[in-house]
């Protein structure tokens, strides 16, 4: 039986140091040189969609409609491709716009286009309002705040439960304050967190009063279709909530094949209302002459469905699943009891969010980085980059091989348990 930590004396808490102390040196000088950083496919993921590569060639480049994907043109995506999309996300090709090979440029463009011409023909441009806001679900995703910093959005950090945000205070934020003008959501699999939003919250999300008539949800639907396990979680379609009320334009999707096929030469798109898409190929239309259609038909042959897709990602959880199991069994066997940290147990997406005790994240950090494992930026999952409790470490099991990561967790765990005991005499 474990003894937690909390309740050693501090005799007890300094052997605890000096053993450790030991166990962390004799790493250290096994030079290892491990990254746990970003959610980046393995190559074994990427040889998964290989097939794509040649599955096109110059003699048959034809849409269903008889269009050459090779020139210009069908500014929107190829006919065959917004239906792939919509039959994906449950909604009709009409809501949807293709955009280009990954989903954060179409989120930035999003941005820019409300910046700087209004959400719509009535609105004045966001960037002639003063300063605007932003919602930011925290822990949340790193770039989405990089983009929000990048525009001087100003972002309101808003607490994560089991159930996704925390509603009490969107709602009371969306409904009093109308310089809030949006809000960042990953509703399935959240990064790093992977919550999955429940019913209950996207209900409260669709039907949101907002004091700024021109807010926007801003719905990143990354991990739609990452699924780990047998028993996936359902996320409900807000869109089925919003049709026809007062929030049919309040929703911007966004989704790309980025870690089904290629990160950065997928495909990718905007989905919204009907009105919603007008309003941004008015713009588009000036951006570009069209997208990559080749790409796009690519996808389509490859994957022939949204069942073609829910078939390959089987092939990318078997992959997958091993690598959450060595750091799930590592976290529980080696800090099960200690009463130093807590973690979760996604049923998909691309982490493991751990919450180290408060104030020992950056440590954490520290220590791994003298070792030679590196992690994503403590820090990095909270706007500004500041979180307030120094707790939330982004832990992303996809790119190590089983072998590094099972040693980059070793690595791990003394570190957690390293600063948990020097905080902790400390006080
Ligand atoms: N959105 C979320 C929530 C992500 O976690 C990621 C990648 O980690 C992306 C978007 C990136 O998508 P893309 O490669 O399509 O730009």
């Amino acid at each position: 039986m474990k003894k937690s930590y909390k309740t050693m004396t501090r005799p007890e808490l300094e052997a605890e140091i000096v053993s450790l102390r030991a166990a962390y040196d004799a790493k250290v000088k096994k030079g290892l040189k491990l990254d746990m950083s970003r959610g980046k496919p393995s190559t074994e993921q990427l040889d998964l969609s290989n097939e794509m590569l040649t599955v096109l060639h110059g003699d048959d480049c034809k849409t269903e409609t008889g269009f050459d994907v090779r020139n210009y043109g069908v500014l929107a995506g190829i006919p065959e491709a917004r239906r792939f999309i919509a039959e994906l996300c449950s909604v009709s090709p009409e809501n949807v716009i293709m955009g280009g090979s990954a989903s954060l440029e179409v989120m930035y463009n999003a941005l820019m286009r409300a910046m700087i011409f209004g959400v719509d023909k009535e609105s004045e441009p966001w960037a002639k309002q003063g300063k605007i806001k932003f919602l930011c679900p925290a822990p949340g995703y790193d770039r989405h705040f990089g983009m929000c910093q990048d525009l001087c959005i100003e972002m309101i950090n808003i607490k994560m439960t089991d159930e996704g945000p925390d509603m009490d205070e969107v709602e009371r934020l969306v409904a009093s304050d109308s310089s809030v003008k949006g809000m960042w959501c990953v509703p399935k699999y959240s990064n790093p967190d992977g919550v999955t939003y429940s019913e209950k919250t996207v209900r409260r999300i669709a039907d949101l009063d907002h004091a700024a008539p021109d807010f926007r949800v801003f719905w990143d639907n990354a991990y739609i279709v990452h699924d780990l396990t047998d028993t996936p979680d359902e996320l409900i379609n807000i869109f089925d909530l919003t049709r026809g009320t007062k929030n049919e334009d309040m929703v911007y999707m966004f989704v790309s094949t980025a870690k089904i096929s290629f990160p950065g030469a997928g495909i990718s798109a905007f989905i919204s209302s009907e009105k919603n898409v007008a309003e941004a190929l008015s713009h588009i239309n000036f951006q570009t002459i069209s997208y990559d259609k080749i790409n796009q038909l690519r996808h389509v042959r490859y994957f022939g469905n949204a069942d073609g897709v829910r078939e390959h990602m089987k092939r990318h959880a078997s992959i997958l699943y091993p690598k959450f199991k060595i750091v799930l069994d590592a976290l529980d066997s080696e800090l099960g009891g200690l009463d130093v940290a807590e973690w979760r147990r996604p049923n998909g997406g691309y982490f493991v969010s751990f919450y180290a005790m408060p104030g020992t994240a950056k440590r954490i950090g520290e220590l791994c980085k003298g070792a030679g494992v590196t992690l994503t930026s403590v820090g990095a999952t909270y706007p500004y980059g500041v979180d307030p409790d120094d707790s939330n470490i982004r832990i992303a099991p996809s790119y190590p091989t089983t072998e590094e990561l099972k040693a980059a967790m070793e690595v791990f765990v003394i570190c957690v348990r390293l600063a948990a005991a020097e905080k902790l005499l400390s006080k």
